[in-house]
């Protein structure tokens, strides 16, 4: 049977973090889907339908990988699509304690969905979609942060804000 690994996120919007980790997963397992969650809770740059098209861009090189977006439960999201398990990124201990929580309830919920950690890239440590916004909000050169689709959105999406 072939192995389906989800990996969740806001990607609001896709770093070269995030990259990282799709590239190392889709060479784990058969196949990864990645998706967009729909997160009512935070209010974001980018559309769901903007951070989908922009992840679809920028990982088209790599075939085993499907990018989708989701509402509601992750636990749901992930046995509609027939996968086993949640790829998660780590970066700094900061994201130890949210990651482990959120493990905990989803094998609560069910056993039998692992999740799999793997251990951001050295050099993407410090990377998050926040402090891509927040660079590039004052016009900083976000080059080596993000793919060059997302530098280009990024760069109109806030051109369009300061008018
Ligand atoms: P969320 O809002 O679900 O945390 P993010 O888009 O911020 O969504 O992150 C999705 C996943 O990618 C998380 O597991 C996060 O820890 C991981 N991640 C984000 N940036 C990096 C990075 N630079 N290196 C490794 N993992 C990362």
């Amino acid at each position: 049977m072939a192995s389906v690994a989800v990996y969740p996120g806001s990607f609001d919007p896709v770093t070269n973090g995030h990259i990282d980790i799709i590239e190392r997963s889709a060479k784990v397992f058969d196949k990864v889907v990645v998706a967009v969650l729909h997160n009512r809770n935070k209010v974001p740059l980018f559309s769901v339908e903007e951070r989908v098209a922009m992840l679809e861009a920028s990982i088209s090189y790599i075939p085993n990988t499907e990018v989708d977006s989701f509402n509601g439960l992750l636990i749901d999201y992930i046995r509609a699509k027939n996968a086993k398990t949640i790829v998660r990124g780590l970066r700094a201990v900061s994201d130890f304690e949210y990651e482990m929580q959120a493990a905990s309830i989803n094998r609560k919920l069910d056993p039998d969905i692992e999740t799999f950690f793997m251990m951001t890239n050295n050099q993407y440590s410090y990377l998050s979609s926040s402090i891509v916004k927040e660079v590039a909000k004052y016009e900083a050169n976000v080059q080596d942060l993000v793919p060059s689709v997302v530098q280009k959105a990024i760069r109109e999406k806030y051109s369009h804000l300061s008018e």
